[in-house]
């Protein structure tokens, strides 16, 4: 793996590059709303952390963006923020109605919107669908008109099963809908193949039908873990709960298997929320793990 330039990580044959929506200091305590870890053992791994995961303050730094993967034939976008104009009234103020140039950056970072052929929601969160559309003369409409939208089948079931919840019918109508009604979106299965080098994983727990994404390619392997990670903080601390899970169980399960699973096998792991270089690698580290930020 190499770095090319502009934020570029190449994994093989296939470029990874971030575009960025929001970055947001947030404590700790937000992240383990029930359980807190103790200071102490906290402080320990901002050793590891700083300076791209946590600052001085004691602040995790997280971040928001779309990873723009692109194949020799493919531009496939993981994940697409919150959006520009969203009524988000709820737990995350930071989220509403925002105004951000996200469409320039993705422009920049290789992801023309016209260009585009695949967009991948590993779940449908506001912070993961808020870009499938945008404003247009007052309507919601597909910000990527030349592309499929996948979005794992339970996971489409599920969220639709709650129409009339006020936030999930919001975000239904806003972002999820639109796309359905244009005859962009394809349900499918959460080991969905997308091309030779990139394919759906299933690891649901964060929500019922939640997936990440694997790339292979000329020897080099990476995983984007959706939402499975939150912060790369859970690498020492995988069992409490962090805020916004669904279903505990299933999502304690799915992290510890991502992180046995890719710990010490040189597979660079990709987080949604992980801030810039938003990747590193899972090492073994005592009882649990600890993430090193990618280096060029
Ligand atoms: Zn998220």
């Amino acid at each position: 793996m190499s770095d090319n330039t502009n934020n570029t990580i190449s994994v093989g044959d296939v470029d990874v590059s971030r575009a960025e929506e929001l970055v947001l200091p947030t404590s700790v305590r937000w992240l383990f709303p029930d359980a807190t870890p103790s200071r102490e053992a906290v402080e320990q791994t901002f050793d590891w952390l700083k300076p791209q995961f946590a600052n001085e303050d004691g602040y995790l730094i997280q971040s928001i963006h779309t990873f723009v993967v692109r194949t020799s034939g493919l531009t496939i976008l993981v994940d697409t923020g919150v959006g520009n104009d969203k009524s988000r009234g709820g737990a995350i103020p930071a989220f509403n109605m925002l105004d951000t140039p996200f469409l320039q950056r993705l422009a920049d970072a290789g992801g023309e919107p016209d260009d585009v052929d695949f967009v991948v929601c590993t779940h449908v969160h506001t912070d993961h669908v808020g870009w499938n559309t945008h404003l247009v003369d007052g309507e919601w409409v597909p910000a990527f008109p030349n592309a499929r939208y996948l979005c794992a089948r339970p996971e489409w079931e599920y969220w639709s099963s709650l129409e009339g919840e006020a936030a999930t019918q919001q975000l239904l109508d806003d972002s999820m809908y639109p796309i359905r009604d244009a005859g962009l979106l394809d349900l499918v299965k959460t080991d969905h193949r997308i091309c030779d080098e990139v394919w759906f994983e299933p690891s649901h727990g964060h929500t019922p039908g939640h997936i990440s994404v694997r790339i292979e390619s000329a020897g080099a392997s990476a995983v984007m873990t959706g939402d499975v990670l939150h912060s790369p903080l859970q690498c020492a601390f995988p069992e409490p709960r962090p805020a916004l899970d669904r279903d505990e169980a299933p999502a304690r399960r799915a992290r510890l298997e991502v992180l046995n699973r890719y710990a010490d096998t040189g597979t660079l792991v990709f987080g949604a929320h992980f801030s810039a270089p938003s990747a590193g690698l899972v090492s073994r580290s005592g009882d649990a793990f600890k993430l090193t930020a990618y280096q060029p």
